[in-house]
């Protein structure tokens, strides 16, 4: 068959991109059976199949024509876009990983010197940016697989590649997160395994360094998931509890507040030993960490992932309490202060959580209140300006002020405001709604603690 000319479709081919259009994965697939068809037609733009359904973001569809061999790296478009570039400025993170999988070059730059990496960055879809930069090669941990020079084995044996590159290209640096990859393989969950997979980390790691285009992230990286490597070594051999007792330790939050301080000197510790000290990447999160009191903001965790991930505006409010992932979206109950994944992660946190839980909720309360303060001042000052008679003004506040002392009756220590607010109008009512929700969420306490 022809090498594809640009523009030079038959009619099954531009019956292919207009289903692709649709999304219509069966007439798709139906089209690539054709021998009529090539795979790597393409437009009169250069756009190939592959590159139409990554830009509309057609997960499906971009599998089906990998599988039927589309080219990942065909570079025939008008501007020399991929169809890496195309995934990313679709913000699509699961075609982005799909194409980088399949073997998508990075460092191809477009008409105008920009990667796909830059090209995602600048139409905003950081969580794309986020998947090609932490993207390891598969096959670059596989030349551990086979034995070196004089070394009589490998370093990595072929049975530990899959778990540890799965590791390694996570965008989720919480240690939590970290050790529970592992456990759930149990290849790797043992010290042996572990020690061959932190030397072979190590050794990424300095590779990142000394070759000619440094690449300090991904070596921070390596380095950091190293450190927590070793940490689970330590927990293997001397634990009974092994990985979970690790786990326990992560989480465990301390008296005052439940910050968990032992994660946090964990991290801190593991940048501080990264062995390359001149490196910019290194100076740079220490500076944002070193003058941080322990418990207060930014933690560790939160400079290291904004580091690594190049995410912006990192906002920690989004990320699982537990284990880091982000997009976590059921909130505690009682507190409404932590959010989690699902029932696991929560379960996970409980035992250190149920010490700070009806704490934090006293927290909570007190920022609901003044923020209602703060919204019934403007409130009442547009409420001001707009009424017109006094009669307005003086008869409102007697009437809630009844209905305030009956319902908060003697739960003055609960919301220690109470008193700043019985003078006003608008929060009485608030308050009102506040204690009686406080009053279900007792009940529900007492019924977990049992
Ligand atoms: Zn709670
Ligand atoms: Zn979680």
């Amino acid at each position: 068959m022809a090498l594809p000319k640009k523009g030079d479709l038959n009619e099954e081919e531009k019956a292919l991109l207009e289903v692709i259009g649709k999304g219509n994965t069966e007439e798709a697939s139906k089209l690539l059976g054709s021998k009529t068809v090539r795979v790597n037609c393409l437009d009169e733009h250069g756009m190939t199949p592959l590159m139409h359904a990554a830009y509309k973001g057609k997960v499906d569809i971009c599998r089906l024509l990998l599988r039927h061999g589309a080219d990942v790296n065909c570079n025939d478009h008008e501007h020399g876009y991929t169809a890496l570039m195309f995934a990313g400025l679709s913000g699509n993170k699961e075609i982005t990983w799909m194409m980088l999988e399949a073997g998508a070059e990075m460092d191809v730059v477009n008409s105008v010197g920009r990667t796909a990496a830059q090209m995602a960055a600048f139409v905003g879809q950081h969580d794309c940016v986020t998947v090609i930069n932490n993207f390891f090669p598969r096959e670059k941990l596989n030349y551990y697989t086979k034995p070196q020079g004089l070394d009589k084995e490998p370093k990595l044996p072929v049975k530990l590649a899959g778990p540890l590159h799965k590791i390694i290209t996570t965008t989720n640096l919480h240690p939590v997160k970290i050790v529970l990859l592992v456990k759930e393989n149990p290849l790797l969950a043992e010290v042996e395994a572990m020690q061959k997979c932190y030397k072979v980390l190590d050794l990424i790691c300095e590779k990142c360094m000394k070759q000619r285009e440094m690449n300090e992230v991904l070596a921070m990286k390596m380095h950091y998931i190293s450190c927590i490597f070793k940490k689970c070594i330590l927990f293997l051999k001397e634990r009974e509890d092994k990985l979970d007792g690790l786990i326990k330790s992560l989480l465990k939050g301390r008296e005052r507040d439940g910050f968990p301080v032992y994660q946090e000197k964990i991290i801190r510790e593991s940048i501080r030993k990264f062995p390359y000290c001149e490196a910019t990447l290194l100076q740079q999160l220490v500076r944002s960490i070193a003058p941080v009191e322990i418990g207060s903001d930014p933690t560790a965790f939160s400079v290291l992932t904004q580091a690594i991930t190049g995410q912006v505006g990192f906002v920690e409010a989004e990320f699982c309490t537990t284990c880091g992932e982000k997009g976590a979206g059921k909130r505690c109950s009682i507190c409404k202060m932590v959010i989690y994944c699902d029932q696991t992660c929560q379960k996970m946190h409980w035992f250190t959580h149920k010490k700070s839980c009806s704490m934090l909720k006293t927290t909570y309360e007190k920022q609901m209140v003044e923020s209602a303060k703060e919204k019934n001042k403007e409130a009442a000052q547009t409420a001001a300006s707009t009424l017109t008679s006094e009669e307005q003004l003086t008869s409102e506040p007697e009437i809630h002020k009844d209905m305030e002392i009956k319902s908060i009756g003697d739960q003055t220590e609960m919301i220690p405001n109470m008193k700043m607010t019985a003078s006003s109008p608008v929060v009485g009512n608030f308050l009102e709604e506040e204690i009686t929700s406080a009053n279900i969420v007792n009940e529900k306490v007492q019924e977990s603690e049992e």
